[in-house]
Parts: C-alpha cells; sequence; structure tokens
C-alpha cells in the first residue's frame, strides 16, 4: 500500500488555465523537483509532518503526514458531497514525484468528477503510471529566464506528447526578464504536438501581487506565440485578484 505526503486540501475557485472560475477541489501534493524563482506555492516545495485540510465548513484542521489511500478518499469525501464542483484538482508542489501513490489512490477511488493534472511537465514517464486516471492535463512550461531552471525542452515535448488524447492546454509563466526566444522555442515545441492546443502566457506577479511584466512584452509575447499557434490566451492568475487561495 502506497502513502502519499499532502501539502492541503481545500474547495476554490480555479484561477488559471482553460477552466478558470470554476470551482474545483485541490489536492495540493508535498514536495517539488524544482525550485522556480517566481513560485508562489513555497509551502508546497518539501514533505511536512502534516497537512492542512480547509473544510467546506471554513474550518481548519491539519492531519498527520503520509496519508494512506483510504484516509484521503475519506478526507475528500465532504467536499465532493457539496455542490457545484466541476473537477479535482491535483497540484503541488509537483504531484508525480508521488506518481505511484496518485494512481492507487486514483484507481481505487476514482472521484466522480473530471479530474485536472496541474504539472511542471518534467517528468514524462511517471506520467504514464497516472494518466489513465487523468482527464485534463495542465502543463506549465519552464523557461530558465525567469524559473533559474534548466531548461526542459525535451521532458515537455514528450510529456505533451504523451497526454495527446486528453483535454490539453499549456501555461507559461513570463515576465519582463523573458527572451523572445524562449516564447518562440514554446511555442514551437507545443504546434510540433499540436498547434491548436491552448497555450496561455501567464503574467508572473511579485510576492506583493505586483505584475512584472508590461502590456507591450505581453503583446510582443502573444504575437511571438500566435506565429506558431492557433490559441494563444493572456491570462493572470485571477484567484489572487479575487483574493482566493
Ligand atoms: S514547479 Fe511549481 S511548485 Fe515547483 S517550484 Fe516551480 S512553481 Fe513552485
Amino acid at each position: 500500500m502506497e502513502t502519499g505526503f499532502l501539502s492541503e486540501i481545500f474547495s476554490s475557485f480555479q484561477g488559471e488555465g482553460l477552466f478558470a472560475g470554476r470551482r474545483h477541489l485541490f489536492v495540493r501534493m508535498a514536495g517539488c523537483n524544482l525550485r522556480c524563482g517566481y513560485c508562489d506555492t513555497p509551502e508546497s516545495l518539501v514533505r511536512t509532518p502534516d497537512c492542512a485540510v480547509h473544510a467546506p465548513d471554513g474550518s481548519e484542521r491539519r492531519v498527520p503526514n503520509p496519508l494512506g489511500v483510504a484516509e484521503v478518499s475519506s478526507l475528500l469525501a465532504p467536499f465532493l458531497a457539496s455542490p457545484g464542483l466541476h473537477a479535482v484538482a491535483i497540484t503541488g508542489g509537483e504531484p508525480l514525484l508521488q506518481s505511484g501513490f496518485l494512481a492507487e489512490l486514483l484507481g481505487t477511488a476514482r472521484p466522480p468528477l473530471p479530474v485536472v493534472l496541474e504539472t511542471n511537465g518534467s517528468y514524462p514517464r511517471k506520467l504514464r503510471d497516472v494518466l489513465p486516471f487523468i482527464d485534463i492535463v495542465s502543463m506549465d512550461v519552464k523557461l530558465p529566464s525567469n524559473s533559474g531552471e534548466a531548461a526542459l525542452w525535451q521532458e515537455h515535448r514528450e510529456f505533451l506528447g504523451l497526454s495527446v488524447g486528453k483535454t490539453v492546454y499549456v501555461k507559461v509563466p513570463v515576465d519582463e526578464t523573458t527572451l523572445d526566444d524562449e516564447v518562440r522555442e514554446a511555442a514551437r515545441l507545443v504546434a510540433g504536438v499540436d498547434r491548436r492546443l491552448t497555450v496561455f502566457l501567464q503574467p508572473i506577479f511579485s510576492p506583493s501581487e505586483e505584475m512584472q511584466i508590461s502590456p507591450s512584452r505581453l503583446g510582443r509575447f502573444y504575437d511571438i506565440a500566435a506565429e506558431f499557434l492557433a490559441d494563444v490566451r493572456v491570462l493572470p492568475q485571477t484567484h489572487k485578484l479575487l483574493g482566493v487561495r
């Protein structure tokens, strides 16, 4: 039996991507293999002794890690019984670091809703473990100039290729330091898989919630990406505008 380290469980409005504005149940897994300079969930980067459960009634409690599949299923049950949920979003951290646990969780107690995988797209091999249980893939493309990480072009390409057949969209965090060539390479990479995939240019915000890119740079990046792709959109993280988690 696998066990998993969680960071938090909560319900909120999806703030990113194709389903922004829908109410999702977020299952945030603990631990990440990257350390992006703009990361806005630093509390999820490492495994912790417990996780936070923000219940539908507004109460919060801490639950000890690691958790078994049955324990997580029972924690999710009250959320799944509440009306208006569109999907369950498996997020992180990088959830695929715990792909074995997720495969067991989703295979044993598949939620009665679509399952979204929010991922940094760096583990195509681990994706294979969970892909049968995933309906929607939300993959980030990490650009070295603003993530501070090494380029992951090959991993991202393989990851997207494996995801074809699911509902897929791509987010590309951008800021003023982002290079034209990176946006071009990201767009070319996605178009090489399917030029109809929706790509979101997502402005990076500072910890004090100031946008880190000018409208003119955003416009330029849009134009570059649109040379290769049929559906490019600019969308900030709307949950931050709403002041919700
Ligand atoms: S991949 Fe996501 S969770 Fe991990 S460091 Fe980057 S932004 Fe943070």
